[in-house]
């Protein structure tokens, strides 16, 4: 069956819908109700006071299509980003979630419904995993629904550690926790990779499209787990994943939104050849960018807005590498707000105010990144070894505005390491430096109190016009 992005979200969201789910509208990528969290990076951020009892709706059953980003804090794929098939730093999370509500058996089986009968997904295409004590769901997976033995793999604990496992979810160290199951599509023997479970997993042929999470257990301080009165299920599927099947492609960047996306940038940079991997990697940050200002982000020298400064520097080198001249990435809302303003009219709304941010930030950049680059290939050239000094990424940084990230990524193009403790000492040298000059009036050391109050500390100094601030996470 092939179906366009936005007809798969309708049919997942009706599906849900019609087994007496509420239809609940995406919250924004900054969480209203949690200070710890950097963005929205999944479907149950906005329930999660539902979740723990502390919010009473209407409703015991929810279903969404969560805007969500990856792109720094506990959950970052910026690193992922050109290098697998499966990652975005901005993507859709379908989700459906019962608060105390239907457990294990309904949850597996509306899981099953929408994929091999709604979207008419070949079963023997599909494997599951489910977490190594889990009979019950085990069990459910076997004789209820009919998943043969080969394809259920029971996924224990990474190296013995308690409850540290891709199949148990925790909110955090105490409170609600669960097993999960997860779904996973394989693409075919052509692509490189092994089932969950085995040592080529990582590789993109079996793909992770739906992870399940029963929560179960409230788990308390000193470790005991206790049985929750009435557990609940959240959910959580990629909606550019189950396109790729949709639309018979294998990897995300195929699927239709991306297309488009990658159309754009390839002319506005001017590059010919549709498969480079940099114009995946700007079409994926336009998305991230462009929803971070619409949800009310800036790019700035700390916090949330540092996050948004490096993804769009990361894009415009991606740009540049491209063959880009002057400002480019603004360009692009145009075609995003195309394939994507009517599932999401605030993006439509917003679309002047995104490119004037997105080109100011852009052209402030450009003013060091050729400079920064020219100084990068000189001392690449002359590098003994695959390791680039400290003192180098420092001096890129601090002078250039490069973000160690972007730096790292150049590197690991040419299958070079950065030498991360070496930019570390510098880094402190610089504190110390700014310190000293504190004692002279100016307060440059002052910790960055965030805007999202997560621990982030970090300091600030000039370059070029601009402040920077890095920032620690802590
Ligand atoms: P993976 O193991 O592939 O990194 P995950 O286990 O980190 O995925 P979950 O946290 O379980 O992902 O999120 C639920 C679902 O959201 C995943 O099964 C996947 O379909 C989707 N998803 C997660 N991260 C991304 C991403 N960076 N880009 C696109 N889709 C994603
Ligand atoms: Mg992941
Ligand atoms: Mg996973
Ligand atoms: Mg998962």
């Amino acid at each position: 069956m092939t179906m366009t992005s936005a007809s798969i979200r309708r049919a997942f969201l009706d599906f849900f819908a019609s087994k007496q789910h509420q239809i609940v509208p995406s919250s924004s990528l900054i969480p209203g109700n949690d200070a710890t969290l950097l963005f929205t990076n999944a479907g149950m951020v906005q329930f999660k006071d539902v979740f723990l009892g502390q919010d009473l709706r209407s409703y015991n059953r929810a279903v969404s299509a969560q805007r969500c980003v990856r792109a720094g804090g506990k959950h970052n794929d910026l690193e992922n980003v050109g290098y697998t098939a499966r990652h975005h730093t901005f993507f859709e999370m379908l989700g459906n979630f019962s608060f105390g509500d239907y457990f294990k058996r309904d949850a597996i089986a509306y899981a099953w419904e929408f994929l091999t009968v709604v979207v008419k997904l070949p079963k023997e295409k599909l494997w599951v995993t489910v977490y190594e004590t889990d009979d019950e769901a085990y069990d459910i997976w076997l004789k209820e629904v009919g998943v043969p033995a080969e394809r259920i793999i029971r996924i224990g604990d990474n190296k013995g550690a308690p409850y540290a496992s891709d199949n148990f979810w925790a909110m955090g160290d105490t409170g609600p926790c669960g097993p999960c199951t997860e779904i996973f599509y394989d693409h075919g023997e052509h692509i490189w990779g092994g089932p969950p479970g085995s040592p080529e997993e990582d590789g993109d042929r079996y793909i992770e499209i739906w992870n399940i999470v029963f929560m179960q257990f409230n788990r308390h301080a000193d470790g005991r787990m206790e049985n929750l009165p009435k557990p609940s299920v959240d959910t959580g599927m990629g909606l550019e994943r189950i396109a790729a099947i949709l639309q018979h492609v294998h990897s995300n960047y195929e699927i239709d939104t991306f297309v488009a996306l990658i159309k754009a940038a390839a002319e506005a940079t001017g590059a010919t050849d549709l498969s480079d991997k940099s114009l995946r990697v700007v079409a994926d940050h336009i998305r991230s960018c462009a929803f971070l200002i619409v949800d009310g982000v800036q790019p700035s020298n700390e916090g949330r807005g540092y996050v948004l400064r490096r993804i769009v520097r990361r894009a415009v080198r991606h740009g540049n590498k491209l063959g880009a001249k002057g400002a480019f990435f603004y360009k692009l809302v145009a075609a995003l707000v195309a394939q994507m303003g009517e599932a999401y009219p605030e993006l439509a709304e917003k679309q002047a105010v995104v490119e004037k941010i997105l080109k100011l930030e852009e052209e402030q950049f450009g003013k060091t990144l050729e400079r920064g680059l020219a100084i990068l290939e000189e001392a690449l050239a002359g590098l003994q070894g695959t390791e680039l000094p400290g003192e180098l990424v420092f001096k890129l940084y601090d002078t250039y505005g490069f973000p160690v990230d972007l730096t790292n990524d150049v590197a690991r193009e040419r299958n070079l390491t950065i030498d991360q403790a070496g930019f570390d000492a510098a880094m402190a040298e610089q504190r110390k430096r700014a310190q000293q000059a504190s004692n002279f009036g100016a307060d440059y050391n002052a910790a960055v109190t965030s805007s999202q109050q997560t621990t982030f500390t970090g300091y600030e100094h000039e370059f070029g016009n601009a402040q920077v601030v890095e920032i620690l996470f802590e």
